[in-house]
């Protein structure tokens, strides 16, 4: 097998094996865009790295040969003290980790090359001395686990002793000084002194760089973004070159189009005499590129002309990283650029004007999860709020919350339910769970493709960055004479980049006002709304898959047919007795006699009919899937503990009140320590009498009331908790003589009746529940639950972090189908149920039905429809429309 890829062997498809840096700084190669020459460490190497704790074989030679080959480029050997080769060697996964893992710079450097590298630089020895403390800093942080605060301190230190500010006027003694105390602090930890052999090295960054595959903050992003844990990174070895060898030098990062908005332009950030990360690391606050056209012409005209030939070429908003080395331009990276949801989807509709994508392409740029951010309400500015100060927006969104100062507070205020801001002068990969845990983002330094910037637009949360006249301490910002303290509520818009204090009310976002219907598509100069409508609309016409929604009241059901919805999936009925209802079905539950149930089952029967005739009034034309009253009994009767200690302080005071004992006792009698596994659904309905007959019949009247009308009810009936082919068809029979009953002469209405899927067994014995079932519909919630034996109410919280943790699952199954486990007992049922009776209706209507992930499983497994909450509605369209091109 082999390790080790040369960049003119490699292209952008390979990024599996050689990561996603690997690939296109191969690509460029070939494309004969100047990039420095280099070799990539594939994946496979990190992966037996990882496993073994050793190289794989053959792997060391192979990197000899390329150095080798590397050297004979640049006519120099790797850290030859006359004339030394540097390398840096950084880390490339599949998938971008912006910060996530490791990266060392100038590798090669020792105390004899130093003096090489300052000849090399025409005798300019400080910046032979700046690289070389820059290499002894990063190679002791990443590769020997030295604090890194340590190292800041020492050249805190240094500035301080020699009474200047920025890092650039300390001078080459300086530096040298500098370089000494570095080394201190390096054997102090490490307990050896800074290796000076360059091949060791070397060799110690690239296993560095494969360790921090599973560094805590790597592990924690991979799984904030759903990324596999077992791809490993691959690791580049690139010939350096430097940005820091005076003002005619710099480094910069700049996108082919905006992208948070996705206009075309020309957009990123510079930095003059800076080497590598300091951009990213918002260190500085950059120039613009414009300002690179004022310093650098030649340069600028050229990054233009590349800017262009990587748009023709990867036909997507790239991202670069450049660095100009005395008036050469050097390009160090590039990759189809991460980009906020907005962007996404006005991109799309850009190079589709543009002839550069089809519709079809078009579906695969956006995503279900950037829709959803789009449907995040916005700031409702019209009680004019005056901004304390305004930064770049970076990420947009709304964010409301308490001003936190460290990651560690983020997240524990986070886990008591509170909304955070976390405030920083500038992030790094360190802060990351507390960026996770904040509502939002706000940095005083950086700019738009600083880390903050960058890691919250990955995450879609908002951010604003560089908003440079607030002065950030410990646990106060102050900005002019305004000082905010730790716990105070901000507000932070993330498309203006404007801050407000206190909180700022809310209203829909726009790409809502649209599904509203409050904003039309054709009229409006929104080219986001223009460009939603037009990828949904693309959607719509792909996809086989109906999306239906969960809404058990009129006012749901309008709104999620305004988002697209083209029916119900799941009317869930013991929704409807909660709240005033709920003492009448208490009454019934714990009837006694026959006339005592009679009564409560008269009282609720109106009501019941009312509600049905309101939904099938909203859904008119459409199919309604009624689900017969599935409650858990715990959820309708009241509290055994607090009845109990009622009645025991009652005995106490020596009173027996008659209701309360009789409660007490009917309650014990029905208590259960299992209710999610007890007395539900279609149990409920064999066991008391009347029940499920008084709902078929408030259906079947309300639905001849409709028609009555002129309108055009489609109910289903939906039996809940199947198990057995013998509960369907109980149910079944009187269920069907009650319609026939309603219907009387006037011939009533096309009522289907079907069951959930939601018990395994009923899912193993689909064939035989096809007989009597018109459709199925999974309840993955349920489903779930059962198949792995997870209380649903209870594990997340309790056990989830922890099998996140070891991996046994990405993705809590509550949350995103566990395709192997559940969906093969949906697969299963599918299958059977279709054999049994042809042209079956399969549909589902757990919470998995908004899922963009399981969408595309139930397209895969041939399901007619899904079935989500209203606002889950679009996002189910458009994914439903992606799984289908
Ligand atoms: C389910 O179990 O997936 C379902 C939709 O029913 P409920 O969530 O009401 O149990
Ligand atoms: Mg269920």
């Amino acid at each position: 097998m082999k390790f080790v890829y040369d960049f003119h062997e490699g292209n952008k498809d390979l990024k599996d094996l050689l990561g996603g840096k690997g690939a296109n700084l191969a690509e460029m190669t070939n494309l004969g865009l100047p990039v420095p020459p280099g070799f990539t460490i594939t994946t496979e190497a990190c992966k037996q790295y990882l496993q073994n704790g050793t190289h794989a074989e053959g792997l060391t030679s192979e990197i000899d040969e390329h150095l080798a080959e590397l050297e004979n480029a640049m006519g120099r050997r790797l850290g030859d003290p006359s004339d030394p080769l540097l390398v840096s060697v950084r880390s490339g996964a599949k998938f971008s980790m912006p910060g996530m893992m490791e990266t060392v710079l100038n590798v090669g450097l020792n105390d004899e090359s130093v003096a090489g590298l300052s000849r090399q630089a025409g005798g300019n020895d400080r910046f032979a001395w700046d690289s070389y403390r820059r290499l002894i800093q990063m190679f002791g942080k990443t590769v020997c686990d030295v604090p890194g605060e340590e190292f800041e301190d020492a050249l805190h230190d240094a500035k301080q002793a020699k009474g200047v500010k920025d890092d650039v006027q300390l001078d080459a003694e300086d530096l040298r000084a500098l370089v000494g105390a570095y080394k201190k602090v390096f054997v102090k930890h490490t307990g050896h002194e800074f290796p000076q052999d360059p091949r060791d090295q070397l060799d110690q960054a690239i296993e560095a760089v494969f360790r921090s595959w599973n560094a805590d903050r790597a592990v924690l992003y991979r799984r904030q973004e759903r990324i596999p844990a077992d791809l490993g990174t691959a690791v580049n070895v690139v010939a350096m070159v430097f940005g820091n060898l005076g003002s005619d030098s710099g480094t910069g990062v700049a996108f082919t189009r905006d992208p948070g908005s996705g206009e075309q332009g020309i957009y990123g950030d510079y930095l003059a005499n800076a080497q590598g990360e300091d951009v990213v690391a918002g260190i500085r606050n950059t120039l613009s590129l414009t300002e690179l056209e004022r310093l650098d012409k030649k340069s600028y005209d050229e990054l233009l002309q590349i800017m262009a030939t990587l748009e023709g070429h990867y036909r997507d908003l790239c991202d670069i990283e450049f660095t100009i080395e005395r008036g050469k331009l050097w390009m160090l990276q590039t990759r189809v650029g991460k980009r906020t949801a907005a962007a996404a989807f006005t991109i799309a509709a850009q190079l589709i004007d543009e002839g550069v994508i089809d519709l079809d392409e078009a579906l695969t740029r956006v995503t279900g999860a950037q829709l959803a951010q789009l449907m995040f309400p916005r700031f409702d500015l019209s009680s004019e709020p005056s901004a304390i100060t305004r930064g770049i927006g970076a990420s947009p969104g709304a964010a409301y919350g308490e001003v936190v100062f460290t990651a560690q507070r983020a997240v524990e205020l986070a886990a008591e339910g509170k909304q955070v801001i976390l405030v920083r002068r500038e992030t790094n990969p360190d802060d990351l769970p507390g960026m996770i845990a904040a509502q939002g983002i706000l940095t005083s330094r950086g700019g738009k493709t600083s880390h903050a910037a960058v890691v919250a637009r990955g995450m879609g949360k908002t951010c604003v960055c560089g908003a440079d006249d607030l002065e950030v301490g410990p646990s106060s910002f102050t900005v002019g004479n305004v000082v905010v303290n730790e716990g105070d509520v901000i507000s932070v818009d993330g498309t203006t980049g404007r801050v407000y204090l206190g909180e700022v009310p809310v209203r829909p976002s726009e790409v809502v006002q649209y599904f509203e219907g409050e904003l039309d598509p054709a009229d409006t100069d929104n080219p986001l709304v223009a460009a939603v409508h037009r990828i949904i609309t693309h959607a719509d016409e792909k996809r086989r898959l109906n999306v239906r929604t969960n809404a058990d009241t009129g006012a749901d059901a309008a709104r999620a047919r305004r988002f697209g919805a083209q029916g119900i999936g799941l009317c869930r009925t013991e929704h409807m007795f909660l709240g005033d209802r709920r003492e009448l079905v208490e009454r019934l539950i714990l009837a006694r006699t026959d006339a005592e149930r009679d009564d409560a089952l008269a009282a609720l029967q109106p009501l019941q009919r009312a509600d049905f005739l309101e939904i099938f009034r909203e859904m008119n034309g459409l199919p309604v899937t009624i689900r017969l009253i599935d409650p858990p009994l715990h959820e309708f009767l009241p509290s055994l503990e607090e009845l109990a200690v009622r009645v025991a302080v009652q005995h106490e005071h020596g009173q027996h009140v008659e209701h309360d004992e009789q409660l007490l006792a009917a309650v014990r009698r029905m208590h259960e320590q299992n209710p999610m596994l007890g007395l539900r659904g279609v149990r409920l309905g064999l066991v008391i009498p009347g029940l499920f007959a008084m709902q078929v019949r408030a259906i079947a009247e309300a639905a001849v009331a409709l028609a009555a009308e002129g309108g055009n009810p489609r109910p289903e009936i939906m039996v809940p908790l199947v198990g057995a082919v013998q509960e369907l068809e109980t149910v079944r029979a009187e269920a069907e003589k009650i319609i026939a009953e309603v219907a009387g002469d006037s011939g009533g209405v096309d009522i289907l009746i079907g069951t959930m899927i939601e018990v395994p067994r009923a899912a193993l014995t689909a064939g035989q529940i096809a007989e009597a079932a018109e459709f199925f519909s999974f309840g993955t919630n349920d489903l779930t639950q059962m198949a792995w034996g997870f209380s649903r109410d209870d594990v997340e919280g309790a056990f989830f972090w922890r099998y996140l943790e070891l991996g046994i699952f990405g993705i809590s199954p509550f949350e995103s189908i566990d395709a192997d486990g559940v969906g093969r007992l949906v697969k299963i049922a599918a299958e059977e149920g279709r054999a049994a009776r042809p042209g079956l209706k399969l549909g589902i209507c757990g919470e998995h039905g908004g899922d963009p992930d399981s969408v595309h499983f139930f397209h895969q497994v041939g399901l007619d429809y899904v079935s989500c909450s209203p606002f889950r509605v679009p996002i189910a369209r458009l994914e439903a429309g992606r799984a289908a091109v």
